[in-house]
């Protein structure tokens, strides 16, 4: 066995949704997002265990993501598209059942004139200035749209990693004077949003990176744990080198441990300098460059050669990781790519 494993905590991800669902609030739906196969960890998977603990709804950024989605949940969930209704959507929507959250004038018009009757929502710019409506184009569409079978008004926060950034309320005050006193629910927060207070809760909280384990829940449960095998051992001399490009020199006598996994596996190689692999509780630090397929790392300090060595774990989390790539844990997790063995546990 040289796969390197992902396992995805599903007792971990249900309790991340709960905490979360309980932080939006009575009255409150809370939905997940599993856009990009839930973050890289499954959308199928994912979706089902989140499907048994109550969740109802559930958002993808593309039609194309969605009928993986349909299999696994039944017909009975509803699962809303951030893209919308572009051209070429709607047998899809039709056949899948998909709600399209409507950015434009131009996707509305296809909306009702292809499938009239069929529910959408509508996504409003707040001042992100991504996707939506923008104000005056939701003043002009509002009266029709409304008339129509427009089941949620939502909009997304820019800075809701940084709660007392001035742009959160900002884009508050600008949502509720594009939605106030209309009949429809509405859905502003993502995981940083509810995190925020009752204020950004609205009708519908939406977390993604959250129920993932990820920043900015840092009470967050670890969801994604990776093991990678050792694939040979060696020792060096005082003075050998390391890897590509003679990166590092051994400054005494090294045991040296060869795993299976590197940067096609999302662990990226500008973090060689820094990272650190577990045995266990024990860090064992990388020594070169990652490779491709391969990482060297240093076990002269073990007392038993590992079988294993664990590059997420309940001490390394996918933040710690972002942190030495200069990244964010949302690119860290969808990063991962498709060679690692995939396993569930628990749900
Ligand atoms: C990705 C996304 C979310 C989820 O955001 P998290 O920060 O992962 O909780 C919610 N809404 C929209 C529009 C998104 O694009």
């Amino acid at each position: 066995m040289t796969a390197p494993t992902l396992t995805i905590d599903l007792d971990a991800l249900v309790a991340n949704w709960r905490a979360l669902d309980a932080a939006s609030g009575a009255g409150v739906q809370t939905a997940a997002v599993i856009k990009a196969e839930a973050y890289g960890l499954g959308a199928g998977r994912v979706a089902r265990a989140l499907a048994r603990a109550g969740a109802r709804r559930f958002f993808v950024a593309l039609t194309e993501e969605a009928a993986e989605l349909r299999e696994a949940l039944g017909p009975g969930p509803e699962i809303n598209v951030f893209s919308g209704h572009m051209p070429g959507d709607t047998d899809r929507i039709n056949d899948l059942q998909l709600v399209p959250m409507i950015n434009s004038i131009d996707q509305m018009l296809r909306h009702v004139e292809a499938l009239p009757g069929h529910p959408f929502g509508v996504q409003l710019d707040s001042g992100m200035n991504r996707l939506g409506m923008e104000p005056a184009e939701w003043a002009a569409l509002r009266d029709i749209a409304l008339e129509q079978n427009i089941t949620l008004l939502m909009s997304h926060l820019a800075c809701a990693d940084t709660p007392d950034h001035p742009m959160n309320a900002a884009q508050l005050a600008s949502f509720r004077a594009m939605t106030d006193g209309l009949d429809v629910p509405r859905s502003l927060a993502a995981t940083g949003g509810i995190l925020m207070g009752p204020e950004y809760h609205f009708d519908l909280t939406r977390p993604g990176i959250g129920l993932y384990g990820g920043a900015p829940f840092s009470e967050a449960q670890a969801v994604a744990h990776v093991s990678l095998p050792v694939i040979q051992t060696r020792m060096l001399e005082p003075g050998e080198t390391v890897g590509y490009g003679n990166a590092w020199t051994a400054p005494a006598a090294t045991k040296l441990a060869t795993v299976a996994a590197g940067y096609a596996d999302g662990i990226h190689r500008i973090m060689s300098g820094d990272l650190q692999l577990y045995a266990g509780d024990t860090p064992c630090p990388v020594r070169g460059r990652i490779s491709m397929d391969l990482i060297t790392v240093d076990i002269t300090h073990l007392d038993e050669e590992p079988a294993a060595l664990e590059l997420l774990n309940h001490i390394q989390t996918v933040d710690t990781l972002a942190d030495l790539a200069g990244s964010i844990g949302y690119e860290m997790l969808t990063a991962l790519g498709n060679r690692y063995l995939r396993r569930y546990a628990g749900g």
